[in-house]
This record gives C-alpha cells, sequence and structure tokens, in this order.
C-alpha cells in the first residue's frame, strides 16, 4: 500500500486494493521460462534465445540510433568485404572468438594461458595483436607502426581504426585482423600457413576482387513475369554457371539436369577453361553440358 500510494491517487489505490486475487493467493512461486508456451525451460527455446539476442547485437548497426557504439557497428557491417571477415572482426570486438581465456571459462580448457607462447592469458587483443607470433606477423602488415599506438581492449582499437583510417586501409585491417586469427588456427593446429608476406598480399587482393566481384555480380531483380518453364515431352532442363575468383585466375563451371517435374537427375562440376571471361566460361559450362546430355 505505501509503494502504491507513490505511483497512484488515493481514488486508484482504493480500486487497485479492492482487486480480488481469487486463488492466486494460495498458489506457490514457482519458476517460468518466458520463451516457451509451457514456461519449462528446454534446450531448444534456450538456443533460439540466444541466438535472437545474437542477431540482434549483430543488426544493431543497421538502426537509425547514432549512439556511438551504433555508430561504429554499422561502420563495421558497412565494410565492403567477405561476411566471414566481417564476422571474425565482430566476434573479436563481441569477445566471443573461441580464445583459451573464453574456453576456460567454458570450462572446455584447463588453462587460460595462450597456447603459443603460454606466457599471457589468451584474450581476443592477445591472440590477435600482442602474442610474439602476432606481433610478427602484424610486422610484415603496413599496420605495424600505428598498431602500438592504438590502446584497450581489441574492440577498443578496432574502434580507433574506424576513426583514423580510409575505407580501404579499414577495409585491410579487417582482413588482417582475419588472417592473424587464421594464422594463430594454423599454429594450433600444426598447419603450414605458408610464407606471411605472401599472405598478407592474397588476402588484400582477396578483399579488392571481392569489392570488383561485388560490384560485378550484384544481383538483379528478375521481372515477375520470369517463370520457370516445363521442358517438352521427353526433354530435359539444364541449368549451368560459371564462378570465377577473379577474371585472370581460377574459375568453374557446373550444371545440373532436371526433368520435366523439375526433380534433380545429375550434375557436373569442373575447373574451367583458362583465359575466358565471364561469358566464355558459361558457353564452356553450356558446352560441358550439352556434351554430357549426348
Ligand atoms: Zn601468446
Amino acid at each position: 500500500m505505501p509503494m502504491l500510494s507513490l505511483c497512484f491517487t488515493q481514488e486508484d489505490c482504493e480500486a487497485i486494493m479492492s482487486i480480488p486475487l481469487g486463488s492466486v493467493v494460495h498458489l506457490h512461486d514457482h519458476k517460468y521460462w518466458f520463451f516457451a508456451k509451457d514456461g519449462k525451460y528446454s534446450v531448444k527455446s534456450g538456443y533460439w534465445v540466444a541466438l535472437r539476442q545474437c542477431m540482434g547485437a549483430i543488426m544493431e548497426g543497421g538502426s537509425s540510433d547514432t549512439s556511438p557504439q551504433k555508430l561504429f557497428w554499422r561502420k563495421v557491417w558497412a565494410l565492403k568485404v567477405p561476411n566471414k571477415i566481417k564476422l571474425l572482426v565482430w566476434r573479436a570486438c563481441s569477445n566471443v572468438l573461441s580464445t583459451s581465456l573464453n574456453l576456460y571459462f567454458k570450462r572446455v580448457l584447463q588453462t587460460p594461458l595462450c597456447s603459443r607462447c603460454g606466457k599471457s592469458e589468451e584474450t581476443a587483443l592477445h591472440a590477435l595483436r600482442s602474442c610474439k607470433r602476432s606481433r610478427k606477423f602484424w610486422n610484415l602488415t603496413p599496420f605495424f607502426c600505428r598498431l602500438d599506438a592504438y590502446h584497450g581492449s581489441f574492440a577498443d582499437i578496432f574502434e580507433t581504426a574506424t576513426h583514423v583510417s580510409s575505407e580501404q586501409e579499414l577495409k585491410n585491417f579487417a582482413g588482417c585482423v582475419w588472417l592473424s586469427w587464421l594464422i594463430r588456427n594454423d599454429t594450433l593446429h600444426e598447419k603450414e600457413s605458408g610464407i606471411l608476406g605472401e599472405a598478407i598480399e592474397r588476402t588484400f587482393e582477396f578483399i579488392q576482387s571481392f569489392q570488383q566481384g561485388n560490384a560485378r555480380c550484384r544481383p538483379t531483380l528478375l521481372p515477375h513475369h520470369v517463370r520457370w518453364i516445363k521442358p517438352p515431352h521427353q526433354s530435359l532442363d539444364l541449368n549451368c554457371d560459371e564462378a570465377m575468383v577473379t577474371e585472370s585466375t581460377v574459375r568453374g563451371l557446373g550444371g545440373l539436369f532436371r526433368n520435366q517435374d523439375s526433380e534433380f537427375l545429375c550434375d557436373f562440376a569442373c575447373d574451367g577453361p583458362a583465359g575466358f571471361d565471364v561469358l566464355g566460361t558459361e558457353l564452356a559450362a553450356m558446352r560441358e553440358g550439352l556434351l554430357m546430355a549426348s
């Protein structure tokens, strides 16, 4: 009653107090899982709640909120780099990378120490920048000078980078973060990462070609009247296409056959011929399909 009188008028308080509680008063408190219809927790419902929260954090950059945090995420998600690079940056900034420290908290590992140097707890910052092995990598990048000037957590460092870098620099920086994590994983799994300098060059080329490919392959909406048409009686439907990393390197082609009911029959995939452009490689895919049909 004292709390009610703080929020409501005397008249409203009396009205509220006159509401009968019925049999509820005889029930004991019990736990109720809000996200399930029956109020009972299940791993499945917990998973979906966690996923929604995670996706909510990911999509924060898309809102009209202009707080520094939201602007930062908006910059990250607007980067024109492959999604796997953006996702790695997001995981590192959100401290959900599978570092030794995080795995230790989850009781997966016995120690939070870095598996590579064994000298410090492996946080995202240590794994991606501070570990002796990571520093060796960064010293080969264009960012080795300025990286030491950045302070704080990994998220702080990346946020600073978003303020002081050009768009291209930020994309390359994100690519180096991704490569740093890749090299760290290769070391843990005793895989050979190759020559670091070449790996860095390839990463920059990868980002560059992604941007070009993105511009070239930006999807166009098909007009509504385009529909799949059944092939004539006793005929097959052949769908084929090509894929290429850059215009001068690896390319592939493939296709599949379907019957009149659009049911899958068989498919093919192989390397594309060198030196062909997009149209040439698509024609090669068609030729391959026709040869297979014959
Ligand atoms: Zn280390």
